[in-house]
């Protein structure tokens, strides 16, 4: 299929990613809708696309009729089955849980059509595994969008074993339609971006662990010296301390010991140090 002629998308989760997610969808031009278990989620979703879409007018980067013409393509369900007849394209952001993921997309790949391309935004998970559970395993790909949608410019479109070469061009192509730049990689643990990121985030940490240098001076050293955007534990503070806590320990299971998660990290989280959700993390946030 043509990405240029995708009409109607789904989107299974209004979480943090499912609605940054339909918004970029609904933003050029494809019906997105935004499905989820809870209406309360859907509800604060939608009222976060509402809410970014009136500062990018205020900014001056949309017009009216263009945030107008976005919300007029979006629209709220609660019922996954019902929402996903008719579209083409169905993007699953659920809670990071194989199993989970393995029931929706078994579910609805048992009731769409063969050439309706099944993805997950899963940033770790196997694709194969939660392929395993699809009739018709081809349509099934990873689009691994970053945080915040509307605003970030990778997808990781990630091939499984069994992904067609159909599948795979298709969500490089709608990649593309939705202004983003796609990179392909090969289903492996953490795929690209998330092994690469743990394997320098976990090292930060252990350079805390030994008293290498101040938290600030370490992330100092990568933003002046490197020209990251934003230094690894300043990050990891963002993304969550637990949360990273889990990726290292599914890469350490997976791909090796190199992946071990500092002492310092998991007694952080023991100690309810999570990060900027909940003030204490390497830095201090205002809650
Ligand atoms: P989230 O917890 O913010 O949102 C998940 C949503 O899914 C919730 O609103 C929940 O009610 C809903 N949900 C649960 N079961 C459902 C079901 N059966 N049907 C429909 N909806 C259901 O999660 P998130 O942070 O948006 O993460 C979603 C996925 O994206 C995960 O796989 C995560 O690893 C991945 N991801 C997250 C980030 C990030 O920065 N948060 C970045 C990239 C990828």
């Amino acid at each position: 299929m043509d990405a240029n002629r995708i009409e109607r998308a789904l989107v299974i989760g209004a979480g943090t990613m499912g609605h940054g997610i339909a918004h970029v969808l609904a933003m050029c031009g494809i019906e997105a809708r935004l499905a989820d278990v809870s209406q309360g989620a859907v509800d604060a979703g939608l009222a976060k696309v509402r809410a970014n879409l009136q500062k990018g007018v205020e900014r001056g980067k949309l017009t009216q009729e263009q945030r107008d013409g976005t919300l007029a393509r979006l629209s709220g369900w609660t019922d996954n089955a019902a929402a996903a007849m008719g579209v083409q394209v169905v993007i699953e952001a659920v809670p990071e849980k194989l199993a989970l993921k393995r029931q929706i997309l078994g579910d609805l790949g048992g009731k769409l059509g063969p050439d309706v391309l099944l993805a997950t935004n899963t940033s770790s998970l196997s694709i194969a595994d939660i392929a395993e559970a699809v009739p018709h395993p081809e349509r099934v790909t990873g689009m691994h969008f970053f945080n915040p949608v509307h605003l970030m410019k990778l997808v990781e479109v990630v091939r499984a074993p069994k992904s067609s070469d159909g599948a795979v061009a298709l969500s490089v192509a709608l990649a593309v339609r939705l202004g983003k730049e796609p990179i392909t990689v090969r289903d492996t643990p953490g795929f690209a971006s998330s092994r690469l990121g743990i394997a320098i985030g976990m090292e930060a940490i252990r350079m805390v662990e030994e008293e290498v240098a101040s938290p600030e001076d370490i992330d100092k050293a990568m933003t002046l010296g490197y020209g990251f955007p934003m230094g690894p534990l300043r990050l990891t503070d963002l993304v969550g301390l637990d949360v990273r806590l889990s990726i290292a320990e599914y890469l350490a299971s997976t791909l090796g010991p190199r992946f071990e998660p500092p002492k310092l990290l998991r007694d952080m989280v023991t100690q309810g140090h999570l990060g900027q959700k909940n003030g204490r993390g390497f830095y201090h946030w205002d809650t």
